[in-house]
């Protein structure tokens, strides 16, 4: 969970490459969707983070319970409701497959970034958490993040596309580029609340930008 991890994208575009006669909407928001329940239960106070003040960057965001839409299990279940949906609106059993691939692609990119903090199971006290932790070495994280979405749209995306999708991508890169580099002292987003809030904002441009990127 960041601003906007732009590498969820790079899963879109994958996913969209296998099934092209899917719509770009419904993928865009797959990838996304635990990053936009999350900021919803947070606001409901079901689910919870704390934010170091002292601290700008990623690592200064600790996400210490969030089973529902970010565990493995449960989340992985939960999320297959919003895929029926999905496929109920498109008529299209295709549609509800790939958002439900799009919603675990989610956890799996998370587990590169995240610190130790995505539960597996998402409920029970021996519950374990994983995550290698590319945050806790910001400056690499924030090369590696784009190079990782560059590098799949490069290769799996239309010529035309690329200029949309490689300039946008970037674009929204930047917008996350403080939780990289800490360019200030405190944290500008302060609480959890208004974390989550700007959360929600930076995946609604990503998922606008990546459906009008992809056609
Ligand atoms: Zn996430």
């Amino acid at each position: 969970m960041a601003l906007v991890y732009i590498g969820h994208f790079a899963a879109a575009a994958a996913i969209l490459v296998v099934a092209p006669e899917a719509p770009a909407l419904p993928v865009a928001v797959a990838v996304a969707w635990p990053d936009l329940v999350w900021p919803a239960l947070v606001f409901a106070g079901k689910e919870r983070l704390k934010v170091d003040r002292d601290n700008p960057l990623q690592t200064g965001v600790e996400f210490t319970s969030y089973p529902y839409s970010h565990s493995l299990v449960l989340g992985g279940a939960l999320s297959l409701l919003p895929a029926l949906l999905a496929g109920l609106i498109y008529q299209s059993a295709l549609v509800g497959v790939l958002f439900w691939i799009g919603v675990l692609s989610h956890w799996l990119l998370d587990a590169v970034v995240h610190l130790r903090d995505l539960p597996i199971r998402g409920w029970g006290r021996s519950d374990r958490r994983i995550g290698l932790g590319l945050w806790s070495r910001p400056r690499l994280a924030f090369v590696l993040e784009y190079a990782f979405f560059a590098a799949t749209a490069l290769l799996l995306a239309p010529p035309s596309m690329l200029v949309g999708l490689l300039g946008g991508g970037l674009l929204l890169h930047l917008f996350n580029i403080n939780s990289f580099f800490g360019f200030t002292k405190s944290n500008p987003f302060g609480t959890p609340k208004r974390f989550a809030l700007l959360a929600l904002v930076g995946y609604a441009f990503a998922i606008a930008w990546f459906t009008m990127a992809w056609q």
